[in-house]
């Protein structure tokens, strides 16, 4: 194979760089690694040969691949010696005055139409080619950790970097087996940007005491579709890495509250319970294994109650059908008998908001998320209001899980969990969209590949509905007075016209 760039100089040879030196070598490019550690260099070679050694085993590479890669990779010296370079990528200490001063010794002894880059996740770009003589041969192109697994690379422009530069730079990922993603250069870039709204906004439910972390983790994986629970997520991560990125992308956002970190990771993160390597997170972990709560148990009742459905319910005849397959005794009245379980199924509106305005008994209403159609959820969620009498709370749960489904209770709060969880992830995706960061394809690509949810963040809003989405986040800024929750303009133009959020204006 010709690489686009035959040869690639790579500083900093720790986690990142050492990933990036093995497919740039798989890709054809000669590779030279330099680190400022002694040796730092020549171990990371030695890793990346044991590595090939191991893919060799498994059959996954020939003989042939496995001493071509290792005698394209080098280990340097001297900075001196990436003189011939092509292109240098930089992966050292996440500092900017650090890169500002590396890359202007880079550009001082390599070619004149060599190309440098840097693997920042949180720096600008453009701060980092201000010391720099020729910025438009600079660009930023981030990678995700573990490289050679993590098959997407964002290609970032500074203000001045030349056009052509990135479009070399997205055929070089394309030869290296990566997906690359063209971003503009802003806080987080897209796929730490987009990944601001799943932690972020469980946190707040979960700061608001509406249910407890195992839970949150249960309903997200089993009504959206997600790999692993925010929590989880945020354990396998860990508090000290993604707790400063939260902090950062809300700073470099001028205090933007839809980024507002929490204070329930900040005061974990300083006392050192930041997840699952140190043992001790939002789970317990016991040889590596998180020790979560069980569920609680299903109430058995002698008897149970009518149930009368708010004729303003989403997807109230599905409801209806749902109720009927459960087996209830339904009430047909315009209002609900003296006692009926009243079961409200709003979008946005808390559970006491709907009793008050439909003139219910709060203490025999019960809410239900309907934003998802139950047959594509393993899930269902009720919520009670602060009235809510337990037997009829009992009753309710009693009721949903009749046919095994598992149910969640949890308190009232407008939206439930999915709801503001998902018209979260959906409405910072629409602004990513709206501020021109990047393409609504080349978004979707990367969030699903950089972050591993289970479709794009535009698809997510179109299977469940923009209008729908626009409603949660109208409904919920009117219960929490948040700015938070202001819809998009992206989102609000195409769900109130129904548009689907891929659609892109002319
Ligand atoms: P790391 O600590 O594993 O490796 C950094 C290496 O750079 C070390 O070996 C260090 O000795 C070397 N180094 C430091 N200063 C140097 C200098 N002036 N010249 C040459 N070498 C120098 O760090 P990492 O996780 O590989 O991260 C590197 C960069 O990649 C950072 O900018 C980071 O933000 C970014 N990044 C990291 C991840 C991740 O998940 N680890 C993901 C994407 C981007």
């Amino acid at each position: 194979m010709t690489s686009i760039y035959q040869t690639v100089g790579i500083v900093g040879a720790g986690a990142m760089g050492r990933g990036i030196a093995q497919i740039a070598a798989q890709a054809g490019s000669h590779v030279k690694l330099f680190d400022i550690q002694n040796g730092a260099a020549s171990q990371a070679m030695q890793a990346l040969e044991q590595q090939w050694d191991k893919l060799l085993e498994k059959s996954k590479i020939t003989a042939e691949q496995t001493s071509d890669y290792k005698q394209r990779v080098h280990a340097c010296a001297t900075l001196q010696d990436l003189a011939d370079c092509d292109l240098v990528i930089e992966a050292v200490v996440e500092r900017l005055d650090i890169k500002q001063s590396l890359f202007a010794e880079i550009e001082a002894l390599v070619k004149p139409k060599a190309v440098l880059v840097t693997n920042t996740s949180s720096l600008s770009v453009t701060a980092i080619a201000s010391a720099l003589k020729r910025p438009e041969q600079f660009a930023g192109f981030h990678f995700f950790n573990p490289v050679p697994l993590m098959k997407v690379v964002e290609v970032i422009a500074g203000l001045k970097t030349a056009t052509p530069i990135c479009d070399d730079l997205a055929i070089f990922a394309q030869q290296m087996g990566h997906q690359p993603v063209m971003a503009q250069d802003t806080p987080g870039f897209i796929v730490n940007h987009a990944g601001r709204a799943y932690g972020t906004e469980a946190l707040r439910i979960a700061s608001e005491g509406i249910t407890d972390f195992a839970t949150i983790d249960r309903i997200l994986r089993d009504q959206v579709g997600f790999k692993l629970g925010p929590f989880e997520l945020l354990d396998l991560t860990a508090l000290d890495v993604s707790h400063p990125v939260m902090e950062a992308i809300y700073k470099q956002y001028y205090e933007e509250p839809r980024y507002r970190p929490s204070v329930i990771t900040a005061q974990r993160l300083a006392g050192g319970v930041v997840g699952k390597k140190v043992g001790e997170g939002f789970y317990t972990y016991v040889n590596g294994v998180a020790q979560v709560p069980p569920e609680p148990a299903t109430p058995i009742l002698a008897d149970m109650p009518p149930v009368w459905v708010s004729t303003r319910a989403v997807r109230r005849a599905e409801l209806l059908q749902l109720l009927k397959d459960l087996g209830a005794n339904i009430e047909t009245g315009v209002s609900p008998s003296a006692h009926a379980l009243s079961i409200v199924a709003p979008l946005g509106f808390d559970v006491t908001t709907v009793a008050i305005i439909e003139r219910l008994d709060p203490a025999r209403t019960i809410g239900i998320d309907m934003l998802i159609d139950d047959q594509l959820t393993k899930r269902r969620v009720l919520a009670t209001n602060p009235a809510t009498r337990a037997d009829m709370r009992d009753a309710a749960h009693a009721l949903f899980a009749r046919d095994g489904k598992p149910v969640s209770v949890i308190r009232d709060s407008g939206g439930f969990v999915t709801q503001r969880v998902v018209a979260h992830i959906v409405n910072i995706a629409c602004d990513i969209c709206q501020q021109g960061i990047c393409t609504p394809k080349d978004l979707e690509t990367a969030v699903t590949l950089g972050l591993g949810y289970p479709m794009g963040p535009l698809m997510m809003g179109n299977k469940f509905g923009p209008t729908e989405l626009l409603e949660v986040l109208f409904n919920v800024q009117t219960v929490y007075g948040d700015p938070r929750y202001r819809p998009s303009p992206w989102l609000r133009r195409r769900g109130a016209l129904g548009l689907s959020l891929m659609h892109v204006e002319d």
